[in-house]
């Protein structure tokens, strides 16, 4: 139970990360992966501080498409449950909802430089986050879990010492694994599909990563299963800019509303039918 106890002490230092705003390692882990995203995104034209706060009528939303059922490609567009909500927050602001597909690491520097107005993207509200960028009310519960392959000697988290564990690179599930189980035993991968990939070819030992997109790639990929543990509660909410107080408050309007009409449960039914 050595591992056990760690990640739930892991979890209540989170707790309490969230309780004091006086965060430890994964702080900084955080810090530096924003600021080379930042970096980042101001070597590419697309997030560009110069043409900060696109407004003229557009919403223009950072999202990482690679993360079912919130968001991913069918036929080319960009679909799922963040892409839904986003496109009714639009139609509700009366503005045109475009949606910018990069790094889930440059996201945060995306929506601070102010290149995109908003980031959706399954994104867990940190307290790490909350230092850069500011969030809208929250509209989705998580929690990280363990996929290994069927008939794996891992069963339970406590087995994932000394193993090496795949995440997608800036993620939670990266910042856990990490900080539990060692630098060194962490392969990151940019996007959850590929550490997925990379656990079916036998590279790595199990992948940690939210609950919904997990079961999206097990469905998709033969061979493979999530451990019953898990752990760590998070919450979903959309990114923006701490400068744009306004564009924050006129989300939250959207999302309550949303919310009070039984909209966003529908949509969230339709892309997670229960079990
Ligand atoms: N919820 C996780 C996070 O915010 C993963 C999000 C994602 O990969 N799109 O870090």
């Amino acid at each position: 139970m050595k591992a056990m106890k760690r990640v739930l002490a892991l979890v209540l230092a989170g707790v309490l990360c969230l309780a004091f705003a006086a965060c430890d390692t994964s702080a900084k882990n955080e810090r530096a992966a924003d600021q080379s995203s930042v970096e980042a995104s101001n070597n590419s034209e697309t997030a560009d501080a110069a043409e900060a706060k696109p407004t003229n009528g557009k919403l223009v939303m950072a999202t990482n498409a690679s993360f079912p059922p919130y968001e991913y490609y069918e036929n080319e567009k960009i679909v799922g449950i963040d892409a839904e909500v986003a496109e009714l927050i639009a139609e509700k602001l009366g503005m045109e909802l475009e949606i910018k597909d990069m790094e889930f690491g440059s996201i945060i520097g995306a929506v601070q430089t102010g290149s995109v107005d908003m980031g959706m993207a399954g994104m867990t509200v940190t307290e790490d986050r909350l230092v850069t960028v500011d969030f809208s009310d929250t509209y989705a519960t998580a929690v990280q879990v363990i996929i290994v392959k069927e008939g794996s000697e891992i069963i339970s988290v406590d087995d994932l010492e000394g193993k090496k564990i795949g995440v997608q690179e800036n993620t939670t599930g990266d910042i856990y694994a990490s900080d539990g189980f060692g630098e060194e035993n962490i392969k990151r991968y940019s996007k959850g599909n590929d550490a997925v990939a990379a656990l079916s070819a036998g590279i790595i030992d199990a992948v940690i990563i939210d609950n919904e997109p997990a079961k999206s790639y097990v469905k998709a990929n033969e061979g493979l299963v999530i451990l019953e543990s898990t752990y760590a509660d998070e919450e979903y909410a959309i990114a923006v800019s701490k400068d744009n107080t306004e564009l924050k408050e006129n989300i939250n309007k959207a999302l309550g509303e949303l919310k009070a009409d039984g909209t966003l449960d529908s949509i969230i039914k339709k892309y997670i039918p229960e079990d």
